[in-house]
């Protein structure tokens, strides 16, 4: 029976993305190889316990929901993440993946609405972008910004021109919170004509950066 080492698996609504403010299940993977320098789940970088397939999908099935997001710390940096994905899908749920960027997503069930970083850089961690992953997005698929400033901001714009993003999949700029004034993330987008997606974290605007929710 395949395990997984997991933090947290908790029921709230999606904070961002496309599902955003559905009800949703979180199963959040332990470990991750990267550090940004804003990362909000440092948590999840070490502990966890290692859970078996089934006591997972019970877990999730106990809440009821139709939405399941897996996310870290860096859920592909387990082996086993893939196939939790596809019987997530084989389970019937809308399953979404958060990924940092910096490993293949090419192996992920293609049911999977992946929602993947492209790494800014404010994070530190911008060299480990893997950047033959965008051959692989879909319309089904989100690529994400998080941006700190203004260089940031103009990097994410070249980046977004360069590949073009835009005709693969859903562009989301994200402000790093209570660093960039969300008004200015939002000022930027409009002035440059930018077809992308602005979000915020609701899940913050409604609990904080409280664990589990
Ligand atoms: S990839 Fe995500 S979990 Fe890992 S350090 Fe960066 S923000 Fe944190």
């Amino acid at each position: 029976m395949p395990k997984l080492r997991i933090t947290e698996i908790f029921y709230s609504l999606q904070g961002e993305s496309a599902s955003v403010g559905w009800p949703t299940v979180f199963v959040r993977l332990t470990g991750c190889p990267l550090r940004c320098g804003y990362c909000d789940t440092t948590y999840a970088f070490k502990g966890g316990e290692w859970r078996e397939f089934d006591e997972i999908l019970d877990q999730v099935a106990s809440y009821g929901a139709r939405h399941v997001t897996v996310t870290g710390g860096e859920p592909l940096a387990q082996a086993d993440c893939p196939a939790l994905l596809s019987a997530l899908c084989d389970a019937g749920y809308e399953v979404s993946l958060e990924t940092s960027g910096a490993l293949d997503i090419s192996g992920v069930d293609p049911r999977v609405s992946r929602v993947m970083d492209l790494k800014t850089p404010s994070s530190g961690e911008l060299e480990r972008n893997l950047y033959s992953n965008i051959d692989h997005l879909t319309v089904h698929d989100q690529v994400k910004f998080v941006i700190a400033d203004e260089a940031d901001y103009e990097w994410s714009k070249a980046q977004v021109e360069q590949w073009p993003l835009t005709g693969r999949c859903d562009v989301l700029f994200s402000p790093v919170a209570g660093t960039l004034p969300p008004t200015q993330l939002a000022d930027w987008i409009l002035r440059d004509r930018l077809a992308v997606r602005f979000q915020l974290q609701l899940h913050k605007l409604l609990w904080g950066n409280e664990p589990g929710r």
